[in-house]
């Protein structure tokens, strides 16, 4: 009996997991997840959750609704990897040996690095408690001036920032505190996007609603007596509510079996998601340092390669599945309207479709359905 053991279940590990469980009934295997946490979010929800109270049974679910009985659910975190006796040291103390292994840590938010977020006036929203720190800090705002910056990058989801500074104008319109309000949007950048053709759509925005951009924009640190947040370059600008996105890192399990580059990311072949120079072993999500943005639909598009591979693999062929790059990011530019944008490693994003459209904005809205139902279960 061979094991298949994925270590980490967020959404990349618990899809991989049911997929594999589903193709690999008749072979004479064991998928066995490893994964601390019970529950998964949908993190998407953070870009409104700061700006109104959703039920939490709406976004987060308990493992046992989204991953399959087929599964081996080890709830302990795997301490170290030795990659050349094939064994997982875990933190309940038992050692667990696989024949194939898939990476699927994702991001740490590394906020502690930052010393900043224990301020009343700093936030951010890609975590739980911290979005509903910030719902609060919202809530209570009467007017003055809003920044929004990431710290580092990449981090997960390059639109969540502009996207949540869209909805934090249409908030403010819609509370009567845009006159008392001004929004500044700071990037490393010299446009507000990555990307430039997306770019000018984001601008445009940014323009229309006299949201100010910010550019080149490095982040070092907060002066947090002054409200100062402060620029490698040493720019200095004001705040009276500052929104900064944690610095991402890999997280300790990667760095420490010496499987990290830098940031403590793996770094995989872009094409068939095997880890370089280790065998056996395959990397996906967001702890990888892949060239695509760090989503749950590039995962998503990029969990059929593996599991080809991991397939041909253990039949013993060689993994020749190639994944190109592909994936979809819906990015919101209000409460209800979003632009639809592809991808892939040969062209950069472009917008598809009509743009703006109230359509998409419902989609992605609703989107969470198709996630909990469909896409984590693997069935999509
Ligand atoms: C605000 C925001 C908006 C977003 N919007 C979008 C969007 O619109 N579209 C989109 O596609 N994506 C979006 N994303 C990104 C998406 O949520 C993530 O890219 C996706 O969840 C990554 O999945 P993952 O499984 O790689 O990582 P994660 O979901 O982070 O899961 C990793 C798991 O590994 C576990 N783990 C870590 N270390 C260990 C260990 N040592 N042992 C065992 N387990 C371990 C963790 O507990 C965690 O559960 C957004 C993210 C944020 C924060």
């Amino acid at each position: 009996m061979k094991n298949i053991v994925i270590v980490g279940g967020g959404f990349a590990g618990i899809s991989i997991a049911n997929k594999l469980a589903k193709k690999l009934r008749r072979k004479d295997a064991k998928v066995i997840l490893i994964e601390p946490k019970e529950i998964n979010i949908y993190e998407p929800q953070f870009v409104f959750l700061g700006f109104k109270n959703t039920p939490q049974s709406k976004f987060i679910k308990p493992m046992n609704k989204v991953l399959s009985g087929k599964v081996n659910w080890l709830r302990t975190t795997a301490l170290k990897i030795d990659s050349e006796k094939r064994t997982i040291a875990l933190a309940n103390g038992d050692t667990l040996h696989y024949d194939y292994i898939v990476l699927a840590t994702g991001a740490k938010m590394d906020v502690e690095s930052v010393n900043a977020y224990d301020d009343e006036n700093i936030h951010h929203f890609y975590l739980l408690d911290a979005t509903k720190k910030l719902q609060e800090a919202l809530k209570n705002f009467k007017g003055g001036t809003i920044v929004i910056s990431p710290t580092t990058v990449p981090y997960k989801c390059p639109p969540a920032p502009a996207e949540f500074t869209f909805v934090l104008e249409k908030f403010l319109r819609q509370r009567n505190l845009r006159d008392k309000t001004t929004i500044k949007y700071l990037y490393p950048l010299m446009r507000p996007y990555p990307e430039p053709r997306v770019s000018e759509k984001v601008q445009k925005n940014f323009d229309e609603r006299g949201i100010e951009f910010g550019e080149f924009f490095n982040y070092e640190t907060v002066d947090k007596k002054n409200s100062k947040i402060i620029s490698l370059e040493g720019e200095e600008i004001d705040y009276d509510l500052l929104v900064l996105i944690p610095p991402h890192k890999g997280h300790k399990v990667i760095i420490e079996s010496g499987l990290g580059d830098r940031e403590g990311f793996v770094s995989a072949n872009k094409f068939t998601l095997k880890v370089n120079d280790h065998e056996n072993m395959y990397a996906i999500g967001d702890c990888t340092n892949l060239p695509i943005s760090k989503s749950g639909a590039a995962a998503h598009f990029a969990s059929d390669a593996l599991i080809k591979n991991l397939i041909l693999e253990i039949d013993g062929k060689e993994p020749t599945k190639k994944y190109n790059g592909f994936t979809v990011c819906f990015v919101v530019t209000s409460f209800r309207r979003s632009l639809l944008l592809v991808f892939s490693y040969k062209y950069p994003p472009r917008k598809i479709g009509l743009h703006n459209l109230f359509l998409y904005g419902l989609f992605k809205k609703s989107f969470k359905i198709v996630y909990f139902k469909a896409l984590i279960r693997g069935y999509l």
